[in-house]
């Protein structure tokens, strides 16, 4: 199978993933936020766009559907639970359902907490996982329309798949990340590689994602609040101790909104 993910640096500091299917030259785009800069890479990489999913009903992820759907006669593929958010929405999915683009298989996972019908694409066969908002590396996303518990269970979910799972995530908010993830477990020999990996990289513009699920799992603080070693870590910095994982979490993620790095 030829298949290659692109990643489109739009707006601020998010990404737009052109995932394609080189030999049929057919292409499919996550959380399109503008549409110019899609089509200005179909162009170049002469390709037609078949398919456009949506993580969440948040503009940066879904500005460009019209135009895309418009120019490329593309359907719109996003949460069924915000369908009433997302206009010209050709079909609502949900928890496991399945999409096809090409001959990959896409499961839907549900994800909700960063907005409540948030959804994630897991592509096994490329071994890519589409996460918009939810999980960032080394954070994750702010709690907007759900709650910590909710997010909590969502990342549950995502850090259940397969350790070579590739997290292609919505924003490049690594290095913004960094300095919460290494004030609190400094001497973590894997974040600290990470952390040198990411200043190089973003020294040179290039991206940090996608990264893998195992390398997240040893990293990032909010998918370790259910690990007795980390929660003493926790516990050092002021974290409550008899709280469970999932209260752990809303109180680690408040802690977060708060920190000044
Ligand atoms: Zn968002
Ligand atoms: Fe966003």
């Amino acid at each position: 199978m030829g298949f290659s993910i692109d990643l489109l640096p739009a707006k601020a500091d998010n990404y737009i993933y052109l995932v394609s299917d080189v030999a049929l030259g057919l292409a499919m785009v996550v959380d399109p936020s503008d549409a110019n800069i899609v089509e200005e890479a179909l162009y170049k990489k002469d390709l037609q766009l078949a398919l456009i999913l949506n993580t969440h009903h948040h503009s940066d992820h879904i500005a460009g559907n019209n135009k895309l759907q418009r120019d490329y006669g593309a359907p719109i593929i996003g949460p069924a639970k915000e369908k009433t958010m997302i206009e010209n929405l050709s079909r609502g999915v949900e928890d496991g359902d399945v999409i096809t683009f090409s001959d990959l298989r896409g499961h839907v996972i549900e994800t909700p907490g960063h907005t409540s019908g948030s959804i994630s694409y897991y592509f096994p066969d490329i071994k890519a996982l589409f996460c918009g908002d939810t999980l960032f590396s080394l954070g994750c996303g702010r709690v907007f329309e759900g709650t910590a518990a909710q997010l909590w269970y969502s990342l549950l979910k995502l850090r259940a798949l397969p350790d070579d799972t590739q997290i292609y995530a919505g924003h490049e908010y690594t290095a913004h990340n960094m300095p919460f993830a290494l004030m609190l477990d400094s001497e973590n020999a894997v974040l600290r590689d990470r952390a040198n990996e990411v200043l190089r990289l973003r020294e040179k513009g290039l991206p940090t994602l996608p990264v893998s699920l195992a390398k997240e799992k040893a990293t990032n603080p909010f998918l370790r609040v259910d690990e007795p070693a980390f929660q003493k870590i926790l516990a050092g910095a002021g974290l409550p101790t008899d709280a469970d994982a999932a209260a752990l979490f809303g109180a680690l993620r408040m802690a977060k909104d708060r920190f000044k790095g």
